[in-house]
């Protein structure tokens, strides 16, 4: 018998050379397409990589200088927090519905690194307006489950949106132990019941400044808050003297 034609085998070989090919530049396509997007800040879906480029991005550029609060920020993954996970890694407020927003990323780390000693583990904090939930769960890693961590937000939908994005990531447990928790609830009386607070952080801007909050504040705590369109630092110090001044100029969803 004649022994098997192998005639076949160079065009076997060029079309599985061909469809490699093919494969390794739709690959590399799609990586460039990829790297183009986030090298905009804009990731196609949720990518702990991208995060932690957010987060690297804002160290690099000196808008965060706590190393902790960059820890926490690179585990607490934004995408969750967003209704478009596509714009979730840009430096820019984004939309949750409601007429609220997602600070933006260097907002946010500009308020960590200003309650940095008072974001300690074991410390209590309030978290006024917590809107998407984002901060609080980064307050609570920050605290750990021997502190604790209130978000108050008046709308009873992102209140729960928020719970459910906190499930999504490492600071579900502290959820389920109670270390943190989310009230709907009216945030310029601050939340009583929790009170004192080693830091308070208000993400909306308030007219004047809530006396209920400064009350609620510490001796030797700090409270963030926006006043109009500054955002202040308000100090208590162990004699309960307040102290304020202004950070900057901002422009944040009024505290209503
Ligand atoms: N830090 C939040 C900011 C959300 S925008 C984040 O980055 O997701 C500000 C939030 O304050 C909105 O969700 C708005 O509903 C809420 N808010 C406004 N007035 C409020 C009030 N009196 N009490 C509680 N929440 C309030």
């Amino acid at each position: 018998m004649a022994p098997p034609t192998l005639k076949w085998l160079p065009n076997y070989w060029v079309r599985l050379e061909f469809a490699f090919i093919i494969t390794c530049l739709l690959i590399l396509l799609n990586v460039v397409k990829d790297q183009q997007l986030m090298s905009m800040g804009i990731c196609p879906s949720k990518d702990s990589n991208a995060n932690s480029m957010l987060v690297h991005r804002l160290q690099k550029y000196g808008v965060l200088n706590s190393k902790v609060a960059a820890d926490a920020m690179r585990q607490i993954d934004r995408a969750d927090y967003v209704l478009e996970s596509r714009n979730a890694y840009v430096d820019s407020p984004q939309p949750i519905g409601y007429s609220a927003t997602i600070s933006a990323p260097h907002m946010h780390a500009y308020c960590l690194d200003y309650l940095l000693d008072h974001l300690k583990p074991g410390m209590s904090v309030l978290d006024v307006g917590s809107g998407s939930g984002y901060l609080s769960a980064v307050f609570a890693l920050m605290v750990g489950e021997n502190g604790r961590t209130v978000g108050v937000e008046h709308i009873p939908q992102l209140v729960k949106r928020s719970v459910d994005s906190i499930k999504k990531g490492p600071a579900a447990h502290l959820l389920e132990k109670g270390a943190l928790s989310i009230h709907v609830a009216d945030g310029k009386k601050g939340f009583p019941d929790a009170a004192p607070y080693d830091a308070i952080h208000v993400g909306a801007a308030a007219a004047e400044l809530p006396k209920a909050l400064v009350d609620q504040l510490k001796p030797g705590g700090r409270m963030v808050i926006p006043v109009v369109d500054s955002l202040m630092i308000i100090d208590k110090l162990e004699d309960g003297t307040i102290h304020e001044h202004s950070a900057m100029d901002v422009r944040y969803v009024p505290l209503v």
